[in-house]
């Protein structure tokens, strides 16, 4: 149980979607009006969510804002709502979201050579147990092998060095030698959307064959894909599963079409409006999937 709420700690909600063979949706935003998407739908359905912010999105938040943000929802609206930095690709972007209050951190060395990528990674996973146990929190760090492309965004083509899959074994030695909670591996998935609408296929023997050999849960990045793999994914062992360019891709769409037709609205909340509703639907739409809830 959390020490400053009631409320469940991110890492029950993971053993308890393991269990359950579900899977927590993970959204970023960069505004309100997505923070409030995401927050709307998971109220509306009655499950957890993580929200998420690389370090761009971070920045532009602000680093503390966030952590207050999602606190007050969290405690305003008894919603567990759970903050994540994803994506952060140094140890001192990591300890600068743990010392704010993240509940999760992501260091992500995936695109740095074994060594270096355990090493920073391990320095990582000390400091949030050293500030856990300082400040009675529960802080969840994961950590990602094998290469996935970076940014949110619409591609051409699927990012180069995606092709390579983990290693169950190498996913293995990865945890082992860094006591990381939660591990992110590359199994066909890829961060983005190809623009002719191709979906990444999943290779689910491989998540499974990882899953067996480490004894922590696995995330997916890149979760645009085949709505048919997330099923099959969750039960081979995904138990959190992040989207973000379908919600990015969903709030310009709807914003691009508003002020078409309402050219002279000047009002930021009330356009903001529109794109948050199409951004909710997204996020209300996966929530059901990973949760499967019919
Ligand atoms: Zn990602």
């Amino acid at each position: 149980m959390c020490y400053t709420c009631s409320m469940k700690t991110l890492r029950e909600y993971i053993v308890e979607a393991r269990a359950k063979k579900v899977a927590i949706g993970h959204f970023n935003f960069s505004n309100l009006e997505g923070l409030y998407a995401i927050a709307r739908a998971a109220r509306t359905l009655g499950v957890p969510v993580i929200v998420g912010l690389s370090e761009g999105e971070q920045e532009a938040i602000g680093t503390h804002q966030a952590v207050a943000l999602v606190k007050t929802i969290r405690d305003g609206w008894d919603i567990p709502i759970y903050l994540n930095a994803d994506h952060h690709y140094s140890f001192g972007s990591v300890k600068d979201a743990i010392d704010a209050g993240f509940d999760a951190v992501i260091y992500d060395g995936a695109a740095y050579p074994f060594q270096e990528n355990v090493a920073v990674a391990k320095q990582c996973v000390d400091y949030a147990r050293k500030v856990s146990r300082e400040t009675r929190r529960d802080i969840i760090v994961e950590v990602e092998l094998g290469y996935i492309g970076e940014g949110s965004k619409i591609r051409d083509e699927i990012p180069e060095g995606v092709a390579v899959i983990t290693k169950a074994s190498d996913a293995e030695d990865f945890i082992e030698k860094t006591g990381a909670d939660m591990l992110a591996p590359a199994v066909g998935n890829f961060h983005g959307m190809l623009r002719n609408a191709t979906k990444p296929r999943l290779n689910i023997d491989c998540i499974k064959e990882i899953a067996s050999a480490i004894n922590a849960p696995l995330v997916l990045h890149g979760g645009s894909g085949e709505d048919a793999d997330f099923a099959a994914a969750i039960d081979a062992g995904i138990a959190i599963i992040h989207i973000n360019t379908e919600l990015r891709r969903a709030y310009t769409a709807a914003l691009k079409s508003y002020m078409d037709k309402n050219p002279d609205d000047i009002a930021p909340y009330k356009y903001g409006t529109n794109a948050s509703l199409a951004m909710e639907a997204v996020v209300t739409e996966k929530l059901k999937i990973f949760n499967k809830i019919t």
